[in-house]
């Protein structure tokens, strides 16, 4: 007989939102973490929260216009609000509360975020998250993708105890698989905890994990306690999280498999090496990455 020891995941770090900045003239966001500063959680390379801000009626939409992007997949979750998205490659989606749009650059694209038509006519409230996910090495060259994560679709588990809800958008809990494709394992998860009570959960042994709160608060494994627009950074090692919830709490977990190689990064590219930069900002430049029609 075997047995299995699950050994809980040490606290590394609250992290406090910083101030916030704008993308485009869109998404007003607080990066709570980046590659090129501390805490390293790779494979994710970036988180932008951008937490409810009230936008009116409006005749066009605001967002970001036409940029490139090669080396990695942004993932886009919508909590509130409406998301359209439009690439070189041909693919277009609108995301609504619940739906995640996950975009693989991998070779190259081209893509604009606005603000949905229907959210722009009518105004309203706003609140989404960006993660980039960076690819391996010999996925970055790979033909760009796109995927409509909808959220009707996206398999909720109850959790035990009527601790609350855990929404699979990729990985797999209890015996549920989230629908998003992904090329290195990563368990993404939006959960809803009730307050009071405790959540019990299993992350892949060795995996780089975070937990985002977006409202709510509590603790997780007895750390001290945790408020809304605060990320919790995980220690590789260990596999297990018990998550005490202070308020009823709208979470986002993350954790994934590292990817041990080189990152070189700038702006809209994330590469190996300082070359791969220059030939990505050299083959933007000369429209290898598309336009949008
Ligand atoms: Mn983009």
């Amino acid at each position: 007989m075997t047995t299995t020891l699950n050994r809980s995941k040490k606290v590394l770090g609250i992290e406090q939102a910083p101030p916030r900045h704008w993308v485009g003239d869109g998404f007003p966001v607080r990066s709570m973490f980046s590659y090129d500063s501390a805490p390293a959680l790779s494979p994710f390379l970036l988180l932008d929260y951008g937490a409810p801000s009230e936008f009116p009626p409006a005749l066009a939409p605001r967002g970001v216009g036409e940029h490139p992007h090669r080396g990695f997949e942004t993932v886009t979750i919508a909590y509130q609000g409406e998301v359209e998205h439009r690439d070189s490659a041909g693919h277009k989606g609108r995301i609504g509360p619940g739906d995640v749009q996950w975009m693989t650059a991998a070779s190259g694209i081209v893509h604009e975020e606005m603000h949905g038509r229907e959210f722009t006519k009518n105004g309203g409230t706003l609140e989404m998250v960006q993660l980039w996910v960076n690819l391996p090495a010999r996925f970055k060259k790979a033909p760009p993708g796109y995927q409509d994560v909808v959220g009707s679709r996206t398999p909720v588990v109850a959790l035990a105890g009527d601790a609350g809800t855990v929404r699979v958008i990729a990985g797999a809990f209890e015996k549920e698989k989230g629908p998003a494709r992904t090329f290195t394992p990563i368990e993404l998860w939006d959960m809803r905890l009730r307050a009071g009570k405790v959540a019990n959960l299993n992350v892949p042994a060795g995996q780089s994990t975070a937990l985002l709160f977006l409202h709510g608060g509590g603790r997780v494994n007895g750390s001290k306690s945790v408020d809304e627009e605060q990320l919790v950074v995980l220690d590789r090692d260990g596999e297990t999280l018990s998550i005490e919830a202070a308020a009823d709490s709208t979470i986002l977990l993350l954790s994934g498999a590292p990817i041990d190689e080189p990152v070189v990064g700038h702006g809209p590219f994330v590469m190996n090496t300082e070359n791969e930069i220059r030939q990505a900002i050299a083959d933007y430049r000369n429209g290898l990455m598309g336009h949008l029609d």
